[in-house]
């Protein structure tokens, strides 16, 4: 007979019909009724079992955690809260959970414990749906790209390029570690490498990416990043995914167009596809907000949030005029920045950047045009000599969830920036001949997946958005 998913038999209407479904038992009470959860929805279905018909060696063993088989026959429910229910007329134990140590029970655990135990969490409600979402959003960037002519290109994870100038980077060996080759200068001789030099884990795909749109014409890489930064807040990962398309012929106004509108889209998408895991997932976060002081809580759901990003236009700021609003806001002058805001060019920090989006606009805000000394070489210099056509989108509780640019395609002006950086031009030569040929006006963004995945689901905490987080000092599983 063959197996319904309880998604599907939560939407059936034939009842009275004999149905098979498998799945984990999440309660078990008045020893007759079984929540069965399969991860096909975040909703269980409800399996009545006649226990006096039963027998009792059977019952015991319907603990929570166990996975089990059901036959039986699909009914009008007669609770409340549900359709259907399932009258077992045959229950399987296919694999016990004893009650003593498993460590998920049906109640509430805090976020701590439940990630020392991420192999299990997925089984909790809350992080069954956001790993849902999360597959959703995930299966949305790809449909959106591909919709609008984008081809996805695997950039490698294995780098050797060593000035991708993202942030710190995990070196990739195979040397001895305790005894090492050295070179005549005592320095770790990498000609020894696997790879015949030093080689490390990706900080971004651009680089490779911006070479491949210089022939495709738009593409993005969607892939996995790694920053070896001491970062221990609750929007840094160690490992984590990165979208980041690169288009040719396009400005920086196009590329604030295109963030903008597949930011839109991927929220949309989801909104549609994932209503029972967002409802979920809001009265998690109303609940939740319920509970801070008054001035730290979000005046709208997780869903009025997702709804006001659809709805409303990100605004366009240029750095300058941040930095007026930000050196002349009441925060500032009254010293309760950790970072002052004083002289044009000083970097935005966290805490500027959710003033700008939660406090002063109080909608999403792009940043654009900022100071060259603070941002990367590659980015398009403008005619005042001293900004880039760089941008920033900045959401509120997240801060940065995207930085891009509009690329400096002049080979002068380029490589005038390099020598200025100390980066040797050879390292470089094969991202300099995207500018030697048939250089082109182009632009592009980086979106880390996780913050996207923050947002929609309203989680507070990156860690909890990624199945299996990477972090300082912590790599368990
Ligand atoms: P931040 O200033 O927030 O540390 P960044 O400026 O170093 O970020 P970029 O190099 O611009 O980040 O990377 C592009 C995007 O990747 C960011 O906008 C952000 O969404 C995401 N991102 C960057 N670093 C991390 C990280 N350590 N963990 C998770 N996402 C990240
Ligand atoms: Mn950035």
């Amino acid at each position: 007979m063959q197996k319904t998913s309880v998604a599907d038999l939560l939407q059936s209407e034939k009842k009275g019909i004999e149905v098979h479904v498998k799945g984990w038992v999440r309660s078990f009470r008045s020893n007759r009724f079984v929540a069965l959860n399969d991860g096909s929805t975040i909703n269980n279905i409800q399996c009545v079992i006649d226990f006096e018909a039963t027998d009792e060696n059977l019952l015991k063993r319907i603990n929570t955690g166990a996975a089990i088989a059901v036959k039986g026959i699909l009914e009008d429910s007669q609770g409340k809260g549900q359709s259907v229910e399932i009258r077992v007329t045959k229950l399987e134990i296919l694999g016990d959970s004893n009650p003593d140590d498993y460590p998920i029970q049906p109640k509430k655990h805090s976020f701590e414990f439940l990630r020392e135990n991420a192999h299990l969490r997925v089984r909790t409600n809350t992080f069954s749906a956001v790993m849902r979402v999360r597959s959703a959003l995930s299966f949305a960037v790809h449909q959106y790209f591909t919709q609008h002519g984008f081809y996805n290109v695997h950039t490698p994870i294995v780098t050797g390029s060593d000035a991708e100038g993202a942030g710190e980077m995990f070196r990739v060996s195979t040397l001895d570690a305790i005894n090492p080759p050295m070179t005549d200068e005592g320095k770790i001789d990498y000609s020894k490498d696997f790879f015949g030099k030093e080689t490390n884990l990706t900080v971004s795909g651009q680089l490779e990416a911006e070479t491949y749109a210089m022939a495709l014409g738009k593409v993005y890489t969607f892939g996995p990043t790694f920053r070896a930064e001491n970062s221990n807040t609750t929007r840094h990962l160690a490992e984590f995914w990165m979208i980041e398309p690169e288009v040719a012929f396009n400005d920086l106004d196009a590329n604030m167009d295109l963030a903008e509108d597949f930011i839109q889209s991927v929220i949309k998408s989801v909104l549609e596809t994932c209503k029972d895991d967002l409802e979920f997932l809001n009265e998690r976060f109303v609940k939740e907000e319920s509970q801070k002081p008054q001035l730290q809580r979000s005046d709208m759901s997780l869903l009025e949030k997702l709804q006001f990003v659809l709805d409303n236009n990100f605004k366009r700021v240029s750095y300058t005029e941040a930095f007026e609003i930000l050196r002349n806001s009441k925060p500032n002058k009254k010293k309760k920045f950790q970072f002052p805001v004083n002289e044009w060019g000083v970097d935005l920090q966290s805490e500027h950047e959710r003033f700008l989006v939660e406090k002063h606009f109080k909608c999403p805000v792009i940043l654009f045009d900022y100071p060259a000394t603070i941002k990367a070489f590659y980015m398009r210099l403008n005619e005042d000599g001293k900004t880039v056509r760089a941008m920033d989108v900045l959401f509120p509780g997240i801060g940065e969830i995207v930085g891009g640019s509009q690329r400096e395609e002049r080979l002068d002006v380029l490589k005038e920036k390099i020598k200025a950086l100390d980066i040797d031009e050879k390292e470089l030569w094969w991202y300099l001949d995207t500018r030697r040929f048939g250089t082109a006006v182009h632009s592009g963004f980086g979106l880390g997946f996780e913050r996207l995945v923050q947002f929609v689901t309203g989680m507070g905490n990156i860690r909890d958005v990624i199945p299996f987080p990477r972090t300082p000092q912590n790599a368990e599983f």
